[in-house]
């Protein structure tokens, strides 16, 4: 196989050439390929002790490469049914050209941490997980995926990354909080935000593969793959176009108050009122994440504040398809207010006028005091205590053990202090945005705007995708 073919773009070449070589001072967009081929070997012989600098070495020129901006007609342009061969081997190379350059950015973010930091275990774990992503992926760059074969391998390797990556927030949970000495909590808060957006982007790029893949096997190679999933009526990869928030508010509420049982013997309730039959085009995961921590939220505070009698009030509210925001009426703070360049990861909206949804959750927990308002959105603030005569701001074993219950896959009412910030982070990928408002004394709206993801006829059915 060719490592170099003359159909592939400058940069491209540019970037396998330079993945090979080592040698940054080298001409080697001039070289024929056949120098590759012969250097190539050379280089990896004398690197055979040191192959984790090997890979290393390609970090730099690669996060030197700006992050593509995702637009949400990158997401579905490949995935509409009935799925083409074509258009499934144009999606896993749209894939391949984005995934190595947001590896190497994080590769590089991690880097760029304290060493101390860096050196953590915890930390050092979640910064050999993108190393070795990275490394998966890097023997694909150079080559062209063209047969049903090759696009298989290539979505084996997403799901493992995909896998890698699963249990990256408990991890670096522990490894922050184990630092603590080391680095301030606004630059934590700084890193995460960034780096845990960015993962938002990276996940679904990869699991919007994964997902057409599935969708796709049924039409052309049931040879090929034993068990294609049927494709889910309304989905495109991993988008529902008909998610109705009302039903993820139940089964959500459901989950967390089984929780709530547990922990306290006690069941919240919640009702649904306003237009409960809204739908809007979304991804569900991230519906499901942000609903999940809002109510958890919103049942502890009605527990802790005695107030279980009182149901949580969810309102579902269609946003009418229309320039006019839901910032004219709430107030919902523009996403680059006061955090600069780390909303930038998000994507870019296919459409201003697509209809959204407006979510606003009532409870009647007490509200959250003056003292506690402005750390809210900071990674790692909490004030949950497992134990009610722990000291109050002081780390305890608390966040330790509510870190451990997360990483091994069950769920804690509160503890981490991610629900917040991380559901913004979620909330804002697609263009939307959340606000609090407390009223102290009484209790707590939460409001969830967000952006639908436009309506699908209307994006191009380019399948030649290769230029992006
Ligand atoms: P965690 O729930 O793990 O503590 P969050 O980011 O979800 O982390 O919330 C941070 C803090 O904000 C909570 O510890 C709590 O003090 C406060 N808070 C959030 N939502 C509410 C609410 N609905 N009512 C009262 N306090 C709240
Ligand atoms: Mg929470």
């Amino acid at each position: 196989r060719g490592f170099v073919r003359s159909t592939i773009q400058p940069q491209r070449r540019g970037f396998a050439a330079s993945s090979i070589l080592k040698d940054p001072k080298s001409g080697h967009h001039h070289r024929p390929p056949h120098h590759h081929h012969q250097h190539q070997a050379q280089t990896r012989d004398a690197n055979r002790f040191v192959s984790h600098l090997e890979s290393g070495d390609v970090v730099p020129s690669l996060a030197k490469q700006p992050i593509h901006h995702l637009s949400l007609g990158d997401l579905v342009r490949h995935g509409r049914p009935p799925l083409s061969a074509d258009a499934l081997l144009a999606s896993a190379r749209f894939t391949l050209s984005l995934l190595p350059i947001r590896l190497a950015h994080r590769i590089q973010a991690l880097r760029n941490l304290p060493y101390i930091v860096v050196s953590n275990p915890n930390i050092n774990k979640i910064y050999n997980n993108y190393q070795h992503s990275l490394s998966t992926l890097l023997p694909w760059q150079g080559r062209t995926i063209s047969n049903l074969e090759d696009e298989i391998r290539f979505t084996e390797v997403l799901a493992e990354l995909v896998q890698t990556h699963t249990d990256t927030i408990p991890i670096l949970a522990r490894g922050f909080l184990e630092c603590r000495k080391y680095i301030s909590a606004a630059e934590v808060t700084q890193f995460l935000d960034q780096h845990l957006r960015a993962r938002i982007g990276t996940r679904l790029i990869a699991e919007q593969h994964i997902a057409l893949h599935f969708s796709s096997a049924a039409h052309f190679s049931p040879a090929t793959s034993p068990t294609p999933c049927p494709e889910k009526p309304g989905y495109i990869g991993v988008i529902d176009t008909a998610l109705r928030p009302a039903s993820v508010v139940d089964s959500c509420g459901g989950f967390v108050a089984d929780i709530c049982e547990l922990k306290y013997g006690v069941r919240p309730k919640w009702i649904i009122d306003g237009e409960p039959d809204t739908t809007f085009a979304f991804v569900p995961t991230h519906l499901e994440y942000i609903i999940t921590e809002l109510l958890k939220n919103a049942f502890r505070a009605t527990i802790e504040n005695g107030m279980n009698k009182s149901p949580i009030a969810v309102t579902i509210a269609p946003e009418p398809p229309s320039q006019k925001s839901l910032n004219d009426t709430v107030t919902i703070p523009p996403p680059s207010e006061d955090r600069g360049e780390f909303t930038r990861d998000a994507i870019a909206p296919l459409d201003d006028n697509a209809p959204g949804v407006t979510i606003r959750i009532r409870d009647r927990g007490g509200g959250i005091g003056p003292d506690v308002l402005p750390h809210i959105w900071s990674y790692s603030f909490t004030t949950f205590r497992e134990n009610d005569d722990d000291l109050p701001g002081a780390w305890n074993d608390d966040a330790l053990s509510v870190i451990s219950a997360a990483s091994s896959g069950s769920s804690s009412i509160a503890g981490l202090g991610y629900g917040l910030p991380l559901s913004r982070a979620y909330a804002e990928y697609f263009g939307g945005g959340i606000a609090v408002q407390s009223l102290h004394g009484w209790g707590t709206d939460v409001y969830v705007r967000l952006k639908g993801v436009g309506k699908i006829e209307q994006i191009p059915a380019t399948t030649n995708t290769d230029n992006h």
